[in-house]
């Protein structure tokens, strides 16, 4: 083990919890994120079972845990004529049969639990307020170099710094994320409201022809969380934009009153294109690692991208302490990575397929639905959330 910090380009969940994870097996690390202050943006999170195992091998799941909503049930509805296809009980049996609950979250309130938990492990430096311009590497370490002039050298350097990742070039050169021809709107508002005819305790899925809607309480019960999805391209691939409910509403003319009625409640949407990122050729360099979004960034139909991010660093922080050498650490992470988050981003572009169906299609989806028993349903989700540190490779 090195004496030489790890340096840790970017302090969103992966950054977070990389720190964690490489502190936690002894390394020291020092973290430089652009915002001033690790911004508590963004809206609801899924934390499936396999997330909530990582946050506990991260040692930060106490700090997290106080923040999340326990859903009663996941439910799919039918957006045209608002029918329950089907019922996923979230309780005990759940529970037993993955190891680890299902919560949801607001992603600062996830934020702001690994936080708590970084703050506590002397080993890790939280510096805010630096923005990563470029990376150098070096025989002996990396360097990274700063928007205000000022750099800092350490043994490696991890890039948690997302989708549009600036590092990325120094490990496989150029590529950027791909449009993937779907929109995605979040809206978050208060709890109190929300519609009396939608069911707030639960996790709702609603499938309309070209588009879907996901919805749940948040910030333990305080507000509501609603991302719509919808077939299309933006003119600009850049980043979120308000965009007024009447858009949402617009777009999704023709669904059940009760979703119609949801979809004019909160004030304003946060509007982008949903975009992913192509297999990359590479993952590291000699000391350069992704991990996270600037890795493997998936659309969000799974709800996964955030769970990988977890899931990527406590497999990294292991690898690197154990293997002889940085190469062959990177070699056992991304040997251990690929496939899984791979996997996880070819499904959620095959979920908007199925998800956005409309006529015989979705009729034939909406039987299929209706005949699967729960536990089966479950069975199909094992790989995803029966996954453990221990048997990821
Ligand atoms: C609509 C939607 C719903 C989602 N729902 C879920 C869900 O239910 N469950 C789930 O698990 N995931 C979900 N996700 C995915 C999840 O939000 C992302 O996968 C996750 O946030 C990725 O984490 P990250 O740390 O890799 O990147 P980010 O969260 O993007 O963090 C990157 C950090 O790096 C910083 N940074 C960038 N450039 C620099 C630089 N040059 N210098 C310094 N710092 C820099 C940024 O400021 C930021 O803090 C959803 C995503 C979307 C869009």
């Amino acid at each position: 083990m090195t004496d030489h910090p790890f340096l840790v380009a970017g302090g969103g969940i992966g950054g977070l919890a990389a720190a964690l994870g490489l502190a936690r097996h002894g390394h020291p690390v020092r973290l430089f994120e652009q915002s001033p202050a690790f911004e508590e943006v963004g809206a609801g999170l899924q934390m499936s079972p396999n997330g909530v195992r990582a946050l506990r091998s991260l040692g930060a799941w106490e700090a997290v845990e106080p923040y999340c909503v326990i859903p009663s049930e996941i439910h799919l509805r039918d957006g045209i004529t608002g029918a329950l296809l089907q019922r996923i009980r979230l309780g005990k049996p759940f529970e037993e049969q993955f190891g680890a609950p299902y919560r949801v979250c607001h992603r600062a309130d996830l934020l702001s639990g690994l936080l708590t938990a970084a703050r506590r492990n002397f080993k890790i430096e939280l510096n805010p307020g630096r923005k990563v311009e470029a990376v150098a590497e070096m025989p002996s370490g990396a360097r990274l170099t700063f928007a205000d002039g000022t750099s800092a050298d350490g043994a490696a350097v991890v890039a948690a710094d997302g989708i549009r990742s600036r590092l990325r070039e120094a490990v496989c050169g150029s590529i950027q994320p791909t449009p993937r021809g779907v929109i995605l709107y979040r809206g978050l508002m208060p709890l109190q409201r929300v519609p009396p005819e939608i069911e707030a305790d639960c996790v709702t899925l609603w499938l309309c022809p070209r588009g879907h809607v996901v919805h749940y309480p948040v910030s333990n019960w305080r507000n509501f969380n609603i991302v719509a999805a919808l077939d299309g391209d933006l003119a600009e691939c850049g980043w979120q934009a308000p965009a007024p409910s009447a858009e949402v509403a617009r777009s999704f003319s023709g669904v059940c009153e009760d979703l119609s009625n949801l979809l004019a409640a909160p004030a304003t949407f946060q509007r982008w294109q949903g975009a992913d990122l192509p297999a990359l050729p590479r993952w590291s360099s000699s000391r350069v690692v992704l991990l996270g979004d600037a890795a493997h960034a998936t659309l969000p139909f799974l709800a996964q991208g955030a769970v990988m991010a977890l899931e990527d660093a406590v497999i990294l922080a292991r690898e690197v302490t154990r293997a002889p050498g940085l190469a062959q650490g990177f070699e056992g992470y991304e040997g251990q990575r690929r496939a899984r988050t791979a996997r996880i981003q070819e499904q959620s572009r095959r979920m908007s397929r199925i998800y956005h169906a409309g006529g015989p299609v979705a009729l034939a989806r909406n039987l299929t639905l209706r005949l699967t028993k729960p536990s089966f349903a479950l069975k199909r989700l094992e790989w995803i959330y029966r996954w453990t540190p221990e048997n990821s490779g």
